[in-house]
């Protein structure tokens, strides 16, 4: 910790909020510019409708989400048309503030005609969601699950998920929405910080009882019920991957403004907390993403009223150390140069024993020269035995850890859901024309570039209409827009246009089709002219 400022470059750097300090060029930071706000609940729920569009059935891990207030008569209208069609449809919503957290504002409605625009919380911007009525219960109680994921790298990308994660309880009995119960925070959210005021919140010294729990608890339950704990981890890898994937384009947007490609900067990492709420039937669905996820291992305890203690919780020990643990490992810097040392020592080592079975005088000189490397590596005082040598090599700190509790899943499963990456490219070229380095907004001259080196503009669409749909669009978004700071058409904008071009083009095919072919010609344009600008470039 540097209260007064540091002064020389680090390794790694472990920040509590933001990724945002100036004064770094190098080393790693343990926050993504941008990832706040990426995450928030009106962002996320835009990006996920964005894949919604594209993939509806990939994405159906989400709930059906309207954006307030700018969306409330679309949503009006989308519930009665609804209801119009499937009378026995009883649907209860939820309403959660922008920006909120721990439960924050957070109210049940059964009716659109219920959402209170009035007072200072119901002002402000939320997002309304289907409520998820069904869940799966434990000892008659709802509950979520807090998983974490480390995203390790945006470019190529990482994503690594912790084997355990947190169930966190309800305290009342769950049944489903009336408009009775619908008031009664303790039986329809999860949330720790509403819970810890029930009477009924259980602090258990065990993993598997109580009111927080072990995620792998529940599992060894449900696995003695019978269920298919392999699918249900199986849904839940695909789901962080298929979240993540989302999620990368605005990121990148972010990221190069923050750290132009070719400038000195650091990289970045970030721990995720994923909120999941398993469905009777074990599907598991998104509740949010979360930036900075408690850490802590401690809980409060009252010891007399009005005076707090904090006490060790095992259970966020368990689960949370572990997460800290093994991130520090996969970005530890001195990692790679371990293994060239370890490397460089097995290929010495196997030379040796070659040699030195020999016993040749001959290549005594080689021998030598060969033990000497070996001192090198070892920094042992004398010419090591082959013992002591063996034992050496595999005297790495790794080999005294335990086994790594983040499990890679991409790229391990990259090739399985690659074909979801549309927008990610639709962000490159974005990216690529945003021109002046810092800015996260694309300006009428960048858009109008981009068309006409793409060679979009003909005698059906010509410059004018262009122009209409950068402006019209830009106009939209920045009425509604969350960020003023910047003029010009946002990255979500610029994906609206693009999807546009794309159905205008491609008439009457599936929407990623369309877009699928958009990008690959705009791709092989731009590729196109860049060859011949070297051409013209040489000439
Ligand atoms: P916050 O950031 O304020 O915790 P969440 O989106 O996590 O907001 O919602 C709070 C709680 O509300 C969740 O932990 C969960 O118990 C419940 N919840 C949220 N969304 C839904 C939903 N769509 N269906 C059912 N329960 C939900």
């Amino acid at each position: 910790q540097f209260p007064f400022g540091r002064r020389l470059p680090c390794d790694i750097y472990w920040h509590g909020v933001s990724f945002h300090d100036n004064n770094i060029f190098s080393g790693q930071v343990n926050k993504f510019p941008g990832m706040m706000e990426t995450v928030r609940k009106i962002t996320l729920s835009r990006a996920m409708r964005t894949m919604q569009d594209l993939f509806p059935l990939e994405y159906n891990f989400y709930p059906r989400s309207w954006i307030l207030p700018e969306e409330l008569p679309l949503f009006v209208a989308e519930v009665r048309m609804l209801k119009d069609r499937n009378p026995s449809w009883k649907p209860t919503f939820i309403v959660k503030p922008d920006g909120g957290c721990q439960g924050d504002g957070i109210y049940l409605i059964k009716d659109p005609s219920d959402i209170r625009l009035t007072g200072s919380i119901q002002s402000r911007p939320a997002v309304v969601q289907e409520y998820i009525c069904k869940p799966l219960l434990v000892d008659k109680l709802k509950f979520d699950i807090r998983l974490y994921v480390l995203l390790k790298s945006l470019e190529p990308l990482e994503i690594y998920i912790a084997k355990d994660g947190l169930s966190r309880f309800c305290t009342e009995p769950y049944q489903e929405p009336t408009l009775k119960n619908l008031h009664q925070v303790f039986m329809h959210l999860t949330n720790y910080s509403l819970n810890i005021h029930s009477g009924n919140f259980i602090h258990s010294a065990s993993v598997n009882t109580g009111s927080k729990r072990t995620f792998s608890s529940i599992l060894c339950r449900l696995s003695s019920r019978g269920a298919d704990v392999k699918k249900l981890w199986s849904d839940i890898i695909s789901l962080v991957i298929k979240t993540i994937i989302a999620l990368t384009p605005e990121l990148k947007v972010y990221y190069q403004s923050d750290i132009p490609a070719g400038k000195p900067g650091p990289t970045c990492f970030q721990i995720l907390g994923f909120d999941i709420l398993l469905m009777k039937n074990l599907k598991p669905m998104l509740l949010e993403v979360n930036a900075n996820p408690s850490m802590r291992i401690e809980h409060e305890q009252e010891l007399s009223p009005g005076v707090f203690e904090n006490v060790p919780s095992p259970v966020d020990e368990e689960v949370k150390v572990a997460v800290i643990r093994d991130t520090l490992r996969l970005v530890d810097p001195q990692k790679k140069k371990k293994k060239d040392t370890q490397d460089s020592l097995l290929r010495v080592v196997s030379a040796f024993c070659i040699i030195w079975s020999m016993k040749d005088k001959q290549h005594k000189h080689h021998s030598l020269k060969l033990s000497l490397k070996l001192k090198f590596y070892l920094k042992l005082g004398s010419c090591p035995s082959l013992e002591q040598a063996a034992e050496a090599s595999e005297e790495l700190p790794e080999a005294a850890l335990p086994s790594l509790c983040l499990k890679q899943v991409f790229p391990k499963y990259a090739k399985q859901f690659s074909y979801l990456r549309l927008v990610d490219r639709v962000a490159a070229l974005f990216i690529r024309f945003l021109g002046v380095k810092g800015t996260t907004k694309l300006g009428p001259t960048g858009f109008r570039t981009f068309i006409r080196n793409c060679k979009l503009s003909n005698s059906n669409f010509s410059m004018a209409a262009v122009d209409i749909l950068y402006i019209d669009i830009t106009r939209r978004w920045n009425s509604m827009g969350i960020d003023h700071k910047e003029s010009g058409m946002c990255l979500q904008a610029f994906v609206e246009a693009f999807f546009c071009l794309a159905q205008r083009k491609y008439k009457s095919r599936p929407l990623h089709d369309q877009v699928a072919s958009l990008i690959e010609l705009c791709e092989c344009r731009l590729a196109a002219l860049h060859g011949k600008r070297l051409v013209w470039g040489c000439g």
